[in-house]
């Protein structure tokens, strides 16, 4: 039998960016064997992200020379001492092509041992999120090469699927399954989605398959709000039509007093105060992307207190969401078109076009096949 180091290259190309908005630059850095714990993955598809974006044009801190990307999925070239099987306990091998969480932790401790949120852990840390001189190089989705670093969550992936649908799982999927599950979506429930972005469209979709009955989107775009049909909304509205007439047409669908949750995924908090305003008596409201600091609101607590109202946050996804995305994937990908939403692809070469593209919204969701 070949010794692993045999098949593993003495380098791969990243896609380095020096600062925000700099151009990027491809540079060689050397590959060795994983260490224990780790894999090494031979990159397949990298599609970015909104955080991507955000990242790069310096809306939010990312440490420079960076190497963004980390919605990824890839081959195991070699698997690191003690790494012998994914995060449900299939057997792991050289070429299985594996998706895996977007963040590792530093080990157990008091996130995950007691508040059962590890994806909050002291000292968390994502791909796509490091400086590209922090060993070993390769840590994010824009390259050739990744290491699965110790302490993230893998998952195989079957066969069936396909690199475009696979690929968003990890961020896109996983995330809309934490928001959901925060929303407490119950079979026959009512749904308004602020936004059909990407998240907003996986987010339509999972909510009809936790048994929304009605589930309504708003978006500005009306491109968006007509693609938005093909994911499970029942009627995408413009935001920004009369708010009386608005608020008519939701409670027409979500009698008697309005949608029993609003899901936040647009980013913009100016949207908050007219998704807590619908929201029916003892309704949940779920912020799923205002991740940019900053994000000011003003809005009427007096409303919060009377409606009996609940309000939750979701930032990164636990562990047991990445399976549950994944499955919803697998489940029901005859039903939504998921694989199209994947929509440009792009060379390593030209990661700079992919991101201009993506950030113009040309593009829904802009891959980097390398
Ligand atoms: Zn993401």
């Amino acid at each position: 039998m070949a010794s692993p180091e045999m098949n593993i290259p003495k380098q791969g190309r990243l896609a380095i960016y020096d600062a925000p908005n700099a151009p990027f630059r491809l540079e060689p850095y050397a590959l060795a064997a994983p260490a224990a714990g780790e894999v090494l993955v031979k990159i397949r598809m990298s599609t970015i992200c909104r955080s991507d974006i955000h990242s790069y044009q310096g809306h939010r801190p990312n440490p420079c020379p960076g190497v963004l990307g980390h919605e990824i999925i890839g081959d195991i070239v070699a698997l690191g001492k003690g790494v012998t099987q994914d995060m449900r306990g299939d057997a792991l091998a050289p070429g299985d092509r594996v998706t895996w969480s977007e963040y590792f932790i530093p080990g157990s401790n008091y996130y995950t041992e007691v508040l059962d949120l590890p994806q909050k852990s002291r000292g968390v840390d994502k791909y796509g999120h490091m400086a590209v001189t922090t060993a070993p190089h390769h840590h994010g989705g824009f390259g050739e090469y990744c290491y699965i670093l110790p302490h993230s969550w893998i998952l195989r992936l079957p066969d069936v699927l396909t690199d475009e649908e696979a690929t968003p799982i990890n961020c896109g999927v996983a995330t809309m399954i934490a928001v959901t599950e925060a929303a407490n979506l119950r079979i026959g429930q009512t749904v308004v989605v602020q936004g059909l972005g990407l998240l907003g469209l996986y987010g339509a979709a999972i909510a009809k398959a936790r048994g929304a009955r009605v589930v309504i989107g708003l978006d500005t775009v009306a491109a968006r709000r007509e693609l938005a049909y093909k994911f499970g909304v029942d009627l995408a509205l413009d935001p920004t039509m009369d708010r009386a007439a608005l608020l008519h047409e939701v409670r027409a669908l979500c009698r008697p007093e309005g949608p029993d949750a609003v899901i936040e995924v647009c980013g913009a908090p100016e949207v908050i105060p007219l998704g807590i305003e619908m929201l029916r008596t003892g309704g949940t409201y779920v912020l799923g992307g205002v991740v940019n600091p900053q994000a000011m609101v003003t809005l009427d607590a007096n409303l919060l207190l009377k409606k009996l109202l609940t309000l939750r946050g979701v930032h990164n996804y636990h562990p047991r969401n990445l399976i549950e995305a994944l499955d919803f994937v697998v489940a029901n990908r005859m039903r939504f078109p998921f694989h199209d939403l994947v929509d440009g692809k792009y060379s390593l070469d030209n990661v700079g076009t992919a991101m201009a593209d993506a950030a113009a919204r040309r593009v829904l969701r802009a891959a980097i096949t390398p």
